[in-house]
């Protein structure tokens, strides 16, 4: 559907697609930003209870003398680090797009 919608704030219509409020600047809460949050929050205890865990199977193995197998642990570790370093740059970059792109608009 598309034409106009009423502002979250203040009630007056603007059009849809419009993440800020012309009136009163009210910026509507995208679902985005929820779903990042919420991401980063499962992700974050996540990332420490596994950096933990491997850190120290890997550091046992390691005394123990046994690193090849420890190997693939490692390997995990690093590719969930460069998982969460991924996904934090495509929400960065999300996130700094909208912003240039609504700054326009608004002036
Ligand atoms: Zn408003």
């Amino acid at each position: 559907m598309s034409g106009t919608e009423s502002c979250e704030r203040c009630g007056s219509q603007r059009p849809r697609g419009v993440t800020r409020c012309p009136d009163c600047g009210h910026e509507r809460t995208s679902r985005w930003r929820y779903v990042s949050w919420l991401a980063l929050g499962i992700a974050v205890p996540v990332l420490a209870l596994a950096t933990a865990l491997l850190g120290y199977l890997a550091l046992f193995s390691i005394q123990q003398g046994t690193i090849g197998a420890a190997g693939p642990a490692i390997a995990l570790w690093i590719g969930i680090w460069v998982g969460a370093a991924l996904v934090v740059t495509i929400v960065y970059k999300r996130k700094t797009r909208a912003r240039t792109a609504t700054e326009p608009a608004t002036r």
